[in-house]
C-alpha cells in the first residue's frame, strides 16, 4: 500500500504515520525528519535546507524531490510506504506522478486552525530517532526521554508561536491545493483529528480499511 498523509503542521500526520507503519510493516517516510537529520549532521543538503526550515518556509522542490526519490528506491519501500510531509506542493505531486509512483490513498488529517497552535506548543521530538510526542496527548513514559531509543526529546526550533503561524500560511497557500489535486483522482479521504491519539488512529484505520 502506498499512502500519502496530508494535513496542516501539527495535525498529527507523523503520529498517525507511525501507527500505520507499525500496523502494516511499511516504512514511514518523513521528509521533515530526513531534512532535520541532514541539518543535524551538517551535510551539504542540510546547510541548503536550514534557513528555509528555521523560518517556516518550504525547502526547494528540487532538494526535496531529490531526497524523496532516493528514499523510495530503497529496498524497505518496495512493498509500500507512507509519505509523511510529501508532497507539499503541486510541483512535488506532479514529480511523484512522473516518477510513475502509484498512490492508493491520500489521507488528510484535518484539525481546525484554532487547535493547531495549542498542539504545537506541546509537541516534542526525539533528537535521536525523530519519533514525535506531545506533553499532554502523547507523553513519553519517562519525561524528556524517547520511549523508542532513550535519546532526549526536545522542542523543535520551528515550533515557536511566530513560526507556527507562518507555517500555517504556507500550508494554506502551497499545500492545501493538493486536496483538490487528489480529490479529482477519487483518492482523497479525510479524517478529523481527535483529542486522543488512539481515537484518531481508530478513525484512520477504519478509513484505510485496516481496522481489526
Ligand atoms: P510539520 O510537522 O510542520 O508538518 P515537517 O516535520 O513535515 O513539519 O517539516 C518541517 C519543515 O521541513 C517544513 O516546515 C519545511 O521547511 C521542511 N519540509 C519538510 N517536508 C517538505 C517538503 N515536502 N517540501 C518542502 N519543504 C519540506
Ligand atoms: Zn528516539
Amino acid at each position: 500500500m502506498n499512502l500519502i498523509l496530508l494535513g496542516a503542521p501539527g495535525a498529527g500526520k507523523g503520529t498517525q504515520a507511525e501507527a500505520i507503519s507499525a500496523k502494516l510493516g511499511i516504512p514511514q517516510i518523513s521528509t521533515g525528519n530526513m531534512l532535520r537529520e541532514a541539518v543535524k549532521n551538517g551535510t551539504e543538503l542540510g546547510l541548503r535546507a536550514k534557513a528555509a526550515m528555521d523560518s517556516g518556509d518550504l525547502v526547494s522542490d528540487e532538494i526535496v524531490i531529490g531526497i524523496l526519490k532516493d528514499r523510495i528506491a530503497e529496498p524497505d519501500a518496495a512493498n509500500g510506504f507512507i509519505l509523511d510531509g510529501f508532497p507539499r506542493t503541486v510541483a512535488q505531486a506532479e514529480a511523484l506522478d512522473s516518477m510513475g509512483v502509484r498512490i492508493d490513498t491520500v489521507l488528510e488529517v484535518y484539525v481546525p486552525d484554532e487547535r493547531i497552535c495549542a498542539r504545537m506548543s506541546g509537541r516534542r521530538v526525539c533528537e535521536g530517532c525523530g519519533a514525535s510526542y506531545h506533553i499532554e496527548y502523547k507523553p513519553t513514559t519517562e519525561p524528556g526521554i524517547c520511549d523508542k531509543c532513550g535519546c532526549k526529546t526536545v522542542q523543535r526550533a520551528d515550533d515557536s508561536p511566530e513560526t507556527v503561524l507562518s507555517r500555517l500560511e504556507v500550508y494554506k497557500e502551497k499545500t492545501a491545493p493538493l486536496k483538490d489535486y487528489y480529490a479529482q483522482t477519487g483518492k482523497l479521504v479525510t479524517v478529523t483529528g481527535q483529542e486522543e491519539v488512539a481515537d484518531t488512529t481508530k478513525l484512520v484505520f477504519e478509513a484505510l480499511g485496516i481496522a481489526d
